[in-house]
């Protein structure tokens, strides 16, 4: 029970590595606050997560969308009193040459990944910073530091989600939270699938591509990246601060050898 009693909020844990960390989280002992776009995936979550014993319940809020976000932010207040743990997970692909990419899949892909990080630590903030305690996970991407082909929008919105989680970290030390960033490889989740089946016309010679770039050779799976979100929520962790944490099966690494 390495996360009794806290209260966690995590974005989009209606599927993948946040539906994983949410279902570790509450066996962990922590009461679990699922936010998804999808009312359906989200409650998914929270059955899963009761049926086994533990505590969640689901708030439906767009990351991008202030006044849902504020909302949700108080609800769980007025529910809880607190929140320990926010793990800003909620994400989204972008596939594409620059030059050919939309203006509004550009501005998308910048307001969930990015704006969506910024939203629910404004409004969680001011509740860590009274009680002088928190963790903050914000989600990343090992794309953040090495180049990949047709992933300039997303990559963008990776490389801004670590600086923002540096410098947030310098601001919010001096009131014991503690901020740190997630940077997985390739894992697979629905969001990886559906990547391979737009993008490839043979989504299994795909996958055996991306397993040769692992120095693993193997793909992760949620429950991998739901394992380093659980050690950097936890106290085990409390020097951790501002770090990148890969989970990557050795991609950067070999990229960088
Ligand atoms: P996923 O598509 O399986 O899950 C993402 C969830 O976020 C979905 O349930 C979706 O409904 C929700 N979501 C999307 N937009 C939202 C919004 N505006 N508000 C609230 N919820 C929203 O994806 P995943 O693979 O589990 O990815 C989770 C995070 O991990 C993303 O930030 C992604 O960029 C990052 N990531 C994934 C991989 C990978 O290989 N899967 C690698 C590195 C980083």
């Amino acid at each position: 029970m390495r996360l009794r009693d806290k209260v966690a909020i995590i974005t989009g844990s209606g599927s993948g590595i946040g539906k994983a960390t949410a279902l570790l989280f509450a066996k962990q002992g922590a009461f679990v606050v699922v936010n998804d776009l999808s009312e359906k995936a989200g409650n998914e979550t929270v059955e899963e997560i009761v049926s086994a014993g533990g505590k969640a319940i689901f708030i439906q809020a767009d990351v991008t969308d202030p006044g849902s976000v504020e909302s949700m932010v108080n609800q769980v207040i007025e529910r809880c009193g607190k929140i320990d743990i926010l793990f800003n997970n909620a994400g989204i692909s972008g596939v594409g040459l620059l030059h050919e990419i939309d203006v509004e899949t550009w501005d998308r892909i910048m307001s969930v990944n990015v704006k969506g990080v910024f939203l629910p630590s404004k409004y969680v903030l001011p509740f860590m910073m009274e009680r002088k305690s928190g963790a903050i996970i914000n989600m990343s991407s090992c794309i953040a530091e090495m180049g990949l082909a047709l992933r300039t929008s997303y990559a963008t919105t990776k490389g801004a989600v670590l600086s923002l989680t540096k410098s947030m970290q310098v601001d919010y030390a001096p009131y014991n939270i503690r901020v740190n960033a997630l940077l997985p490889g390739t894992i697979i989740t629905p969001f990886v699938e559906n990547y391979l089946k737009t993008s490839y016309d043979n989504p299994e010679i795909a996958i055996e591509g991306l397993k040769k770039r692992q120095l693993s050779g193997e793909l992760g799976r949620p429950e991998d990246v739901a394992q380093a979100a659980l050690f950097l929520a936890s106290d085990e962790s409390k020097f951790m601060m501002g770090s990148p944490l890969y989970i990557d099966g050795g991609v950067v690494s070999g990229k960088n050898a």
